[in-house]
């Protein structure tokens, strides 16, 4: 078996308050290129306080992106980059300020911005020809591990494939709890629980191994506390646990590998748009055989704090509709292989995939 070799980020700042270093953080790298940084900013920030604290210069660039409409794309991608270019060339740094979105978004401009041609052309692993531009992420939602991982997933006309590779990885990560702490509850629910599903999958299969199980089990027990324990809820102490979880999630599941869950995940979110945090918890809650561990615990979450996941969803989806998920989830052969083993094939078929999306 081939091990896997990941590149992680550069250096990690954290801490509550530590977006306020962001510039002395950026300085030294301001000189490269043609001295200007490039920021992306999550919409929601638009006029509110962190807006006046990004310590950008006159030079800068600011882009402020509404999210919500669509996950990243890879014509947004191009767009964003090609315009970038025209007006002041090569920035010194790409800066990410927001979700999993923002991530992902400041992940592959920084690799577009010194690749030609469309984004399209490099979805998948080690396609990127040359490094990209320094870039810098802070988180304001935790539990997709994006701010961690080495794929910048976009959906692109074809695919939803992530631009892969060992430029991928943030330069630099600032961890400040203090800004999570405005996410909308659904969304700190669903989001953490990505986290959690994560470490579940990673350490259930044949990828497992005691270096991704120890971020793993750690990432687990910080939710616990987050979701589940005699503290559980919305409080500054919950934040800093959870962005560590996210953290350890993240390095959990690239040392190891998602599964079922995800597999489904994926299914749902191509094929009907659901946002890759939500289908989880959609899927998950009818994976108890499979996950027989995490999935009581995950249970007991969604009770604790009375969120509401959808039933009964596959009564109104088509025939076609279910084939068409089942078919997204069958190609993600490195997530059955991990599930099921290398000959999950001789145990599963689509028809079993067909019948998970029915469950729902
Ligand atoms: P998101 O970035 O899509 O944001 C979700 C919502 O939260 C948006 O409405 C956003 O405006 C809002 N928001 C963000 N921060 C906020 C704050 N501090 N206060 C108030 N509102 C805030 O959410 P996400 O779940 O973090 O990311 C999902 C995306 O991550 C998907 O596109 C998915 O494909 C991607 N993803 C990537 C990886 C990876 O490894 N690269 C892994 C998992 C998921
Ligand atoms: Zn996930």
């Amino acid at each position: 078996m081939l091990h896997k070799n990941f590149k992680n980020i550069d250096k990690v700042t954290f801490g509550r308050g530590c977006f306020a270093q962001l510039e002395e953080t950026v300085e030294p790298v301001r000189k490269l290129n043609n001295q200007y940084f490039v920021y992306i900013v999550d919409n929601y920030f638009k006029g509110k306080s962190l807006s006046n604290r990004l310590q950008n210069k006159p030079e800068d660039l600011i882009y402020y992106i509404d999210v919500d409409p669509h996950e990243p794309t890879t014509e947004q991608i191009d767009t964003l980059r090609d315009e970038i270019l025209a007006s002041k060339g090569l920035p010194s740094g790409v800066i990410g300020i927001g979700g999993g979105s923002i991530m992902d978004i400041a992940k592959a401009l920084s690799l577009m911005l010194t690749n030609e041609g469309s984004s399209t052309l490099y979805q998948g692993l080690n396609l990127i020809k040359k490094e990209g531009v320094y870039h810098l992420g802070v988180p304001t939602i935790s539990g997709t591990g994006a701010e961690v991982s080495m794929t910048a997933v976009l959906t692109g006309p074809q695919k939803k494939l992530g631009l892969k590779c060992d430029w991928t990885p943030f330069n630099q990560l600032l961890l400040d709890p203090e800004l999570i702490a405005s996410v909308p509850t659904d969304w700190w629910f669903y989001t953490g629980m990505d986290t959690y599903i994560h470490s579940i999958e990673a350490e259930n299969g044949m990828y497992n191994n005691a270096f991704s199980l120890a971020f793993g089990e750690q990432s687990l027990q910080l939710c616990r506390e987050v979701y589940l324990g005699d503290k559980a809820g919305r409080s500054a102490e919950n934040d800093d646990k959870l962005m560590v979880a996210s953290y350890m999630g993240g390095l959990s599941l690239s040392y190891s590998e998602v599964g079922v869950c995800h597999a489904l995940s994926y299914g749902l979110s191509k094929i009907l748009e659901y946002r890759h945090c939500y289908a989880n918890c959609v899927a998950f809650q009818h994976l108890g055989d499979i996950y027989k561990k995490g999935h009581g615990e995950f249970m007991d979450m969604i009770k604790k704090h009375n969120i509401i996941l959808p039933q009964n969803l596959s009564k109104d989806w088509s025939e076609e509709t279910i084939t068409a998920m089942a078919q997204v989830s069958y190609n993600l052969t490195h997530m059955w292989n991990h599930a099921f083993g290398l000959d999950w094939k001789s145990k599963i078929d689509l028809e079993y995939m067909k019948d998970l999306f029915r469950r729902m």
